[in-house]
Order: C-alpha cells, then sequence, then structure tokens
C-alpha cells in the first residue's frame, strides 16, 4: 500500500519493493521494509482505528500487502494486554501486565509473522513455502499456507513438541524430522530450495514476517492509550517481535503518535542457550553460536540469530538488558503465573517472570515502574515440558 522500498539492516542498500527478497543482495543480512508515513497517516489515525476489526490488519497502511484480496487471516492478533493484579502483588510490583500471545490462531505469536509472509508470498506469486522451526512457526506456517491453498514443507529436530509435529500434519503440510538443532534445519532448507522451487520464509531471511510482528509494538501504545510502558520483556530466538516492535514505535513517532521516549527492552533467554546475553555482556554487537544449545523452552532454543545486532542494538539504544534464566526457573514461574492469574503460559512467556526478579533484585526495575511480560504462546503445546 505505501510501501517506498526495502532497505538493508546493516549496509542499507535499496532493494525493489513488490518483488521476492530474502537477504540483502550485498551483504546477506535482513532488510526492512520502508513506508511513506504521510501518506500512511492520511487514512491511519487513532481515531480510525476505534471502528477497525480487532486484529492485526486494523494497520492495514503499515503493513506490506498491497491489494486486500491476498491478505490471509485467522483472525491474528490484537491479543489482550491483561493487568496482573494478583501477581503483581506477590512479587512487589504495582503496573504489572501480561500480553497474552496464547490466544492467537496456532496459539503463538507466530501467527503474526506468517500472516504477514503468507500474504505477501501469495501476492508476489509464490506456490511453495519453505521453513526451519523449533516448533511454533512450523505450526503458523502450515496452518497459513493451507489457509491460502499453498504448499508447506516443514524442517523441525526430531525433539521438537509433538503438538508442534501433529498440529503440521493436521493442516496438511510436508513435515520432516531432523537429527539436530534449527540451524541445521535451516541448512537443509538452504541446499534444497532452489532444485524444489521453495520460497524460504526462515525468520528475518525475508522481510515480512517482522512486518507482521511488529503489531505487537502499535497494540501495545494503542492499549495503553498511547503511553508506552516502562519496560517490555521479551523472550528471544531470532528476536523478530523485538526488532518489530523497536521498528513499530519509529515508525509511531514518524507518524506523530509517540514522542522519543523508548521503554527499555529486556532480552530473556534459556541459560542452556543464551548467545545474545552473552553477546550483550561481552559488549559485543554479533552473537558467537551457543554450543550444544538445549533449553526446554522449544522457541528459545535458536543457537545463532541473523538478526542478532538489530536485537543487541534495541537493547543497547533503550538502555535494558538481556537476562538468563534457567530451566527450572522458567518451568516453576508457568505455575506461579497460572495460578496467580489464569494464564498457562508457553515456557518460554514464563521466563519473563524470573528475569524480572532478577532485575527488582539488581534493582534496574522499580516497584511502580509499568512492566509488561510477553506470553509469546500457550502452555497447552508443551505438555512434554510439564510431564515430569
Ligand atoms: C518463536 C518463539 C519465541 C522467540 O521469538 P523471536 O521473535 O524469534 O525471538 C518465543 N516464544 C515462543 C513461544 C516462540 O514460539
Ligand atoms: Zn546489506
Amino acid at each position: 500500500m505505501n510501501v517506498t522500498h526495502l532497505e538493508c539492516g546493516a549496509c542499507g542498500l535499496r532493494h525493489e519493493a513488490q518483488r521476492l527478497h530474502n537477504l540483502c543482495s550485498q551483504c546477506g543480512k535482513p532488510l526492512l521494509v520502508r513506508y511513506d508515513f504521510e501518506r500512511a497517516a492520511r487514512s491511519l489515525t487513532k481515531e480510525s482505528l476505534k471502528q477497525r476489526e480487532p486484529d492485526l490488519w486494523r494497520y492495514r497502511e503499515v503493513l506490506p500487502v498491497e491489494r486486500d484480496e491476498n491478505i490471509v487471516s485467522l483472525g491474528e492478533g490484537f491479543t489482550p494486554l491483561l493487568r496482573a493484579t494478583r501477581l503483581g502483588a506477590q512479587i512487589g510490583m504495582n503496573q504489572l501486565y501480561i500480553k497474552d500471545e496464547g490466544q492467537n490462531p496456532t496459539q503463538s505469536f507466530k501467527a503474526r509473522g506468517m500472516t504477514a509472509a503468507v500474504s505477501m508470498a501469495k501476492e508476489l506469486g509464490v506456490k511453495k513455502l519453505a521453513v526451519p522451526s523449533a516448533g511454533n512457526a512450523a505450526g503458523a506456517l502450515a496452518a497459513y499456507a493451507a489457509r491460502a491453498g499453498m504448499e508447506a514443507h516443514i524442517f523441525m529436530p526430531k525433539d521438537t513438541p509433538r503438538a508442534n509435529v501433529i498440529e503440521c500434519e493436521q493442516t496438511g503440510a510436508h513435515v520432516t524430522l531432523m537429527d539436530g538443532l534449527i540451524t541445521d534445519c535451516g541448512a537443509e532448507v538452504g541446499r534444497r530450495k532452489e532444485a524444489e522451487g521453495w520460497f524460504d520464509v526462515s525468520t528475518l531471511k525475508e522481510p515480512y514476517r517482522i512486518e507482521g510482528k511488529k503489531t505487537m509494538g502499535y497494540e501495545l501504545a494503542e492499549q495503553f492509550d498511547w503511553h508506552l510502558p516502562d519496560v517490555i520483556i521479551y523472550p528471544t530466538g531470532g528476536g523478530t517481535g523485538l526488532i518489530g516492535m523497536w521498528k513499530a514505535f519509529d515508525e509511531m513517532e514518524q507518524m506523530g503518535w509517540i514522542g522519543s521516549k523508548r521503554p527499555r527492552m529486556v532480552t530473556v533467554q534459556a541459560s542452556g542457550c543464551a548467545p545474545i546475553v552473552r553477546a550483550f555482556a561481552e559488549g559485543k554487537r554479533f552473537a558467537d553460536e551457543f554450543q550444544n544449545a538445549h533449553t526446554t523452552a522449544s522457541g528459545l532454543r535458536v543457537p545463532k540469530a541473523i538478526g542478532d545486532f538489530l536485537i543487541i542494538d534495541a537493547l543497547r539504544a533503550s538502555g535494558g538488558t538481556a537476562i538468563a534464566v534457567t530451566d527450572d526457573e522458567l518451568i516453576a514461574a508457568t505455575k506461579e503465573i497460572g495460578s496467580a492469574e489464569g494464564i498457562f503460559c508457553a515456557p518460554e512467556g514464563a521466563a519473563c517472570l524470573p528475569a524480572l526478579k532478577t532485575m527488582m533484585k539488581d534493582g534496574s526495575v522499580k516497584s511502580n515502574e509499568r512492566v509488561v511480560l510477553f506470553n509469546t504462546g500457550s502452555g497447552v503445546k508443551y505438555l512434554e515440558s510439564f510431564s515430569t
């Protein structure tokens, strides 16, 4: 609609809109979509939003799809921002909120990315999609591909939660289980895609999943009546949502919706796979691959993120931080959040709570600050994690 061009997040090289792209043709880093915000803001106003549907396509003017008939939707987005009064009182926080992404189609926020990526693939004439996934991206791709009448080819580690494997099969995807990690699955997609005619929708290796996920930033602003919170705690794998929200804040400022103040962005990772935490602590901008990655929070089992520098830039620019929590801590937190608030979190989402406690202890968050925990998925997909 209002897309002007795509721009490399590292070297800034311009790429043409309305053409198939994966990474930057010059440096191999992720591409970001740029818009004419003056034009977008003519019809997309705070007032106009009051009349729009409660899904993420309410931000239509700042999403990349050109023609409405190409939108592939299952009703994703505009999830509740729940005040966690009881949990807050238990731990000593007065303004604690949980953004409950478990209520999306396919029970995780991966639906946001895939609605945008599959819609754009449809618009650009793609018929076959492929993705390496630790679980939820696979389920979301399978569902949106089915909805669009496209083929989905999915590569997952053998120890992916069973619910993710079954949902992909039941929504008609071609599923391959592999010995190894998501990075090995990604390499397999890379090896075969050309011969098979697949379009690779690996996170940040195509430009549109981030556009779907950035809507979490728009929603937070809208749901808080255009005042961003003080702190956002985000369980980080590939970092698409964190990078996306950071982009959304700049876009909203360009449209005059918010000022220059930003939340402190906090990355949470599992101590068994914490490449961003390690790079942040060492003052680096690019993260080394994390060896022997392991955690029951499968969405956090990303040993090497191609958008590492974009995540770390946002953490530093916002005055945020990066914190690792153990699997024991995040599993215990699932029950603590669930029994206080009635939200059955994905283990990744639950990891936000021990991270918050760490920040309270070291004084980097105050009890009266407004804090949002991102519950990125539903615990129902992770029965194995809770069965011992
Ligand atoms: C994929 C996933 C994450 C990590 O998301 P990124 O935006 O890639 O960092 C966190 N939680 C859940 C439940 C996920 O499926
Ligand atoms: Zn580049």
